[in-house]
């Protein structure tokens, strides 16, 4: 009998009515054809861009290449916008190798068929060749319980490195809407106010203080929307985890946020809205009449009175008054009444909620970029974090060998930790011996049909070697923990 009913029809796509729906969106649940799944989806990442002002006609940008899900639609759509909507952009892929073996050198496999499918030249840096260390040199010397927040900090430097190198004005990101909303929860439960305030920013600027501006194209898509379209294009990307990502912290902050989207599809973006719209204010401890002033959710120093949610000395002080020592890191909220004298008539009648605490101002104010003192990296300290962390590890070196001293690279003089001129002498004896920092040049960079203009020079063979057996996350979602994210 069954065989004689007719079969329900096919449901329809809910934007073009004519095709079959072929998945519903994540997002909101909509039914949507192939086609229409794509163009809406490549719409939001432009007005993403368009709406953010993500880039400026001409730029050269590096997109972060780490032959993941995220990084190979990255690749896919910004190259497709920029032809189709004619940004101007002079893209190349930029991949890190951070030395992990089974996993990168596997997904630098899928990087360069990448470079050759989207026509745009690579570049790849180790960090056995910027600092003199593999991932899995280090893990064999720490361990896996702190891996991550080295791999995290060196990964930051290593890209705002290549993308110098290679003259670019900015990186673009993979981070998607996921990985924003658990970067959110962590700060959050972590009560680091500075970066929360940034890290909803679809444009940050590097981590010490400077380093080339950072863009999230992929700001509000959803990470589910993004394995669709790469399962619908099929598109070529790598999947398998880094093996060391069991032991990132970053795993309960990220079930927990499935578990939120799996109640309520919208919670990804409300988390990322909620924290767009939070107003950070600092205030003095005690007394409450000596509250400082404010500084907007950029977290730039200067704002006061400028946007609609800054908050007057008024309002810290009562905030300051309600806020005791225990519940410091709480959020309270306070109206803008009262404010208007102090930041203008667009915050007057103005609700805004604002985040006390009880500290000084230098919490939120944006870090005054500076060299260190050792690298002549960008640094908001004396000494950089990635140089701080190598000294560790050089420190805790089998027969105290002197800390690695690459050969400054062509056209980079001071972006290496190259340390002073008798160590960089005893650099062929060290560990350094087998990855000189001369093997990454831009002689390196590739051309579109994947040629690479390597010229014979020292450090050739290194290269080949090196560029063979490493690996980058640039955008895992483990990869962003630790430093990886502001
Ligand atoms: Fe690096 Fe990510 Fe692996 Fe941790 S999980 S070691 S941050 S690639
Ligand atoms: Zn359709």
């Amino acid at each position: 009998r069954l065989g004689h009913m007719p079969a329900p029809a096919p449901r329809l796509c809910s934007r073009c009515t004519t095709a079959r729906a072929v998945l519903k969106r994540p997002k909101n649940h909509d039914q949507l054809c192939r086609e229409c799944f794509y163009t809406v989806l490549e719409d939001e990442v432009h007005q993403t861009i368009i709406s953010q002002n993500l880039f400026k006609r001409g730029e050269r940008v590096a997109l972060a290449a780490s032959g993941g899900k995220d990084s190979t639609v990255l690749a896919h759509i910004v190259t497709t916008l920029n032809k189709r909507y004619d940004y101007g952009l002079d893209l190349f892929l930029l991949s890190i190798d951070e030395g992990i073996a089974g996993y990168r050198d596997d997904s630098l496999d899928t990087v360069r068929r990448n470079e050759q499918t989207y026509g745009i030249p690579l570049l790849v840096v180790s960090y056995k060749q910027l600092y003199g260390w593999t991932m899995d040199d280090i893990v064999a010397q720490i361990g896996t319980k702190n891996n991550c927040t080295f791999c995290g900090v060196f990964r930051r430097q290593a890209l705002d490195r290549g993308a110098v190198l290679s003259r670019a004005d900015k990186i673009a990101t993979g981070h998607n809407a996921d990985d924003v909303a658990e970067t959110v929860l962590l700060n959050i439960l972590r009560g680091d106010v500075p970066r929360l305030s940034r890290c909803v920013s679809a444009i940050t600027g590097g981590e010490e203080g400077g380093g080339l501006p950072r863009v999230k194209p992929f700001k509000y898509t959803y990470e589910k929307e993004i394995v669709m379209y790469a399962y619908f294009k099929r598109l070529d990307y790598f999947s398998t985890e880094c093996v060391y990502a069991p032991f990132a912290a970053r795993g309960f902050a990220r079930d927990f946020v499935k578990d939120l989207e799996a109640a309520r599809p919208s919670a990804i973006l409300d988390l990322i809205r909620s924290a767009e719209n939070f107003r950070f204010a600092t205030v003095e401890a005690a007394p409450a009449a000596s509250a400082s002033t404010s500084s907007a959710a950029s977290g730039k120093a200067g704002s006061k009175g400028k946007g609609k949610g800054a908050a007057s000395k008024q309002q810290a002080a009562a905030m300051a008054a309600g806020a005791s020592a225990t519940d410091a890191h709480a959020p309270a909220s306070a109206d803008a009444e009262g404010n208007a004298g102090d930041a203008g008539a667009g915050a007057a009648g103005s609700r805004q909620p604002v985040i006390a605490l009880p500290t000084t101002s230098t919490l939120v104010r944006a870090p005054v970029p500076r060299q260190c003192e050792r690298c002549g990296y960008l640094a908001s300290q004396p000494i950089c974090k990635a140089c701080v962390l190598l000294e560790g590890l050089n420190k805790g070196r089998p027969g105290g060998l002197s800390p690695w001293t690459p050969e400054p690279m062509p056209g980079l003089d001071g972006f290496y930790h190259t340390g002073s001129k008798a160590a960089a002498g005893a650099a062929g004896t060290g560990p350094a011996a087998t990855g000189s920092a001369a093997s990454v040049s831009s002689s390196t960079v590739q051309d579109g049909a994947g040629n690479t203009a390597a010229a014979a020079q020292p450090g050739t063979a290194a290269r080949s070697r090196s560029w063979e057996d490493g690996g980058s996350s640039v955008d895992s979602g483990a990869s962003t923990q630790a430093g990886g994210q502001a």
